[in-house]
């Protein structure tokens, strides 16, 4: 009897320690996550590489800009690990919230405002709600910017897309709204770097490489020096630029979106070893920019995670505690 007691004690607790749910990982703030349409990047399925393994060069006569968008998107040539899109908008929302749920994330979210709102329904406590913005867009006049303000519809303004219409945060026309966004202490997250290369020839004639520079921000955040300033991308790969603005600007941060995966390992890690030895690691945002490929969010994770140089705390900086104090959010993360 005795000792069937004992087994069945220990089948018990060997029951008990199956039944007790995994431990919640500990908690992610990803700065750059995109609610969009599942194709949003061109007719899927689409690839990118996760890393790419190069940028190879385009022979013109190859179909001009265009040639270059497939050989990036459309084929695998140029990716080392590739990733494959989400074949539908509920599939792309559900394998980000799973994935969310997975590592644990709370994600400042952009995109129309019908996707993020969406999304919002669907994991309220996960999505922080921003909006993808572009000047002239009639859906975000001034008036529906002030409204979603006032509101708390839109809790980042951001990602600001303006790279991609050859428009600087510092220019006059941007003005209005970042004297709305200082109005009610909003946040904002500006696009400073990378776009699809070759984007100039396939989708965005005004795009230019030397909008990559950080100093583009630099006369907006004296104009509005309460502003919290967000570079998305760290403005890659402009880093004397970056370093410069970050030294000179303390509200400045950065997000890692999309170089975490997107760069060979080698200039990611290059990169980003430089801010943090620069002493700018409390400046430092985890951010995805998963777009319509869910599994970029692990990659973009591992890099971090994997990133030898980086110590227990300053990875947690990155994943968290930076990002919650940007957002003056109120817990912090050991
Ligand atoms: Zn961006």
């Amino acid at each position: 009897m005795k000792r069937i007691a004992t087994g069945f004690f220990l089948i018990v607790t060997v029951l008990q320690v199956w039944a007790q749910p995994a431990q919640k990982p500990l908690p992610i703030i990803d700065m750059h996550l995109h609610a969009i349409p599942y194709n949003d990047q061109g007719p899927p399925p689409t690839t990118i590489g996760a890393p790419y393994r190069d940028w190879s060069a385009l022979d013109p006569k190859q179909g001009g800009g265009m040639g270059y968008m497939n050989q990036l998107l459309k084929s695998s040539t140029m990716c080392e690990n590739c990733l494959t899109s989400a074949p539908s908008d509920d599939a792309l929302r559900n394998q980000t919230l799973s994935l969310m749920k997975k590592y644990n994330i709370i994600g400042v979210t952009s995109g129309p405002m019908s996707y993020v709102q969406r999304w919002q329904k669907e994991a309220p406590d996960r999505i922080i709600p921003g909006v993808l913005f572009t000047l002239g867009d009639p859906q975000l006049t001034l008036d529906s910017m002030r409204h979603y303000f006032k509101t708390g519809a839109v809790k980042v303004f951001g990602e600001l897309c303006l790279q991609y219409q050859g428009i600087a945060l510092s220019d006059s026309v941007v003005e209005p709204y970042l004297a709305l966004a200082e109005e009610y202490d909003i946040p904002v997250s500006i696009h400073i770097g990378t776009g699809p290369p070759g984007v100039a020839y396939f989708g965005a004639s005004a795009y230019r490489a030397r909008l990559h520079s950080a100093f583009t921000a630099e006369e907006a955040m004296i104009r509005h020096p309460k502003l919290r300033v967000a570079i998305a991308h760290a403005g890659w790969p402009l880093l004397d630029d970056l370093l410069a603005t970050l030294y000179t600007h303390p509200q400045a941060y950065v997000d890692l979106g999309v170089i975490c995966y997107i760069l060979p390992r080698k200039e990611f890690y290059a990169y980003l070893k430089r801010i943090m030895d620069a002493g700018f690691g409390k400046r430092v945002m985890f951010g995805s920019d998963q777009m319509v490929w869910p599994q970029a969010i692990e990659v973009g994770i591992k890099a971090i995670e994997e990133a030898t140089f980086l110590s227990p705390a300053q990875k947690r900086d990155i994943f968290y505690n930076n990002a919650a104090r940007f957002l003056r959010l109120k817990a912090s993360s050991k």
